[in-house]
């Protein structure tokens, strides 16, 4: 897909037709898993446990027969097995780097990075041969900032290998070098942001960033244009993990993430590991074709949904949409499956609103849901206040609550967003 030695994208798979699109997906799921049940112990023997050959598994719908990994398994499995749980396929000694990632999770690094999807996010975010960036993930340890640098040299961009911190240096190296793009969390980019203004600096004409891409966080629309506004350039984001790279990636049409080529992504129903239907929430589910350490239907945790609309700019991936919280984080209420997250997007439409909580309890065997909001300082309508909030709230939720104001400091720091008071008996 990539031409390396020229830095040259090649774009034509990102164009397939359906048909063709189905074709290879499933040549590819067919060769990783005979090949993953040929070399990896852990494969081999999770499809035993379940009776299966590799060989039953013909299309994407036949995945559902293969059993879910969560990366609590991963570290079970690394536990039994060190250091990689017998997931790896190639001995340790053919190894370029090996990573740690929270859990603790071993990863190994291959010595060639052939893996082309977060060069295709970078492109899609606008970074070209001959740009060069600022790439402030953390190179210690853990995989991702590597993964990063591996893929802007298969574009043909250079970068300045930094990782984050020393906030006033990456400012004065962005002008000293004329960095043109950004590599980081969207948090780090506005502590960026804010020390250049701190610095007196005016942030069009002082810095020359054209392109900034984010990822590792959650990116929330206010944010975004807050950012965009003060840069004037466009933020693009994508949405992966360590241990299964690149899910998907922001086109600049901003439209949903298109999933990249060489990943199959599923959203399941996380009781039962069965897929949903397209634009129904569940969890996403990966299986890579990495010939290091392929993951067969890992759970990411994250909660999202499928688009199969076509997207104006052209490329005929289908698309996931926000992520939108974390499956744990999850709380039912009058059988809604409410998010930390959607609370958030209301909240930030009421600048007056320093804090909030929302509580759910249970009385006559009925759902109650109380939002208790501390206010930054008093606000003349109180009631016109509770009104639009419920109102909002009801709209983005779809489920009636009651708005009590605390006095401030009244909610704990650390309280959780949506606390579950429910007793079932
Ligand atoms: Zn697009």
């Amino acid at each position: 897909m990539i031409d390396r030695a020229h830095g040259y994208y090649q774009r034509e798979k990102e164009k397939m037709s359906k048909k063709k699109r189905e074709a290879y997906l499933k040549e590819k799921l067919s060769e990783i898993l005979r090949y993953g049940y040929r070399h990896s112990k852990a494969i081999r023997s999770r499809f035993d446990a379940m009776g299966i050959k590799p060989e039953r598994v013909k299309d994407l719908k036949d995945l559902e027969k293969l059993p879910i990994t969560k990366k609590t398994d991963l570290v079970t499995f690394q536990k039994q097995t060190p250091p990689f749980g017998g997931f790896e396929v190639i001995p340790k000694k053919g190894l370029r780097r090996i990573y740690i990632s929270p859990g603790p999770v071993f990863e190994p690094g291959e010595w060639d990075y052939k893996d082309t999807r977060w060069a295709q996010a970078l492109y899609a975010c606008g970074m070209r041969k001959g740009d060069l960036v600022l790439n402030t993930f953390n190179y210690h340890l853990t995989p991702l900032a590597f993964m990063f640098d591996e893929s802007l040299k298969m574009l043909g961009v250079s970068v300045v290998p930094i990782g984050p911190g020393n906030l006033s240096m990456q400012i004065q190296l962005i002008r000293q070098l004329h960095v043109t793009g950004y590599l980081g969390t969207p948090s780090f980019l506005m502590s960026l942001i804010e020390a250049a203004e701190g610095m007196s600096l005016d942030l069009k004409k002082d810095l020359f960033l054209k392109t900034a891409f984010v990822g590792a966080e959650m990116f929330p629309e206010s944010l975004r244009q807050k950012l965009e506004g003060k840069l004037e350039i466009f933020i693009r984001q994508a949405y992966g993990t360590v241990d299964v790279g690149c899910l998907g990636y922001e086109c600049q049409k901003k439209n949903g993430m298109h999933i990249p080529e060489n990943v199959i992504v599923e959203i399941v129903d996380t009781e039962t590991g069965k897929q949903l239907e397209i634009g129904a929430t569940g969890e996403i589910v990966a299986t890579t074709f990495s010939k290091v350490f392929p993951m067969i239907r890992f759970a990411t945790g994250d909660l999202s949904y499928l688009i199969k609309d076509p997207c104006p700019c052209g490329r005929t991936s289908m698309r996931l949409g926000k992520i939108l919280g974390r499956t744990d984080q999850v709380t039912k209420v009058w059988g809604i499956f409410i998010h930390p997250w959607q609370v958030d997007e209301v909240m930030a439409k009421f600048p007056a609103v320093a804090n909030y909580q929302i509580v759910v309890t249970r009385k006559d065997y009925r759902d109650q849901m109380t939002i208790y909001i501390e206010l930054k300082e008093e606000v003349v309508d109180r009631i016109g206040l509770k009104r639009s909030v419920e109102k909002e709230m009801e709209e983005a939720l779809k489920v009636k609550g009651q708005v009590e104001f605390v006095q401030i400091g009244g909610i704990p720091d650390r309280a959780k967003k949506i606390d579950d008071r429910r007793i079932w008996e």
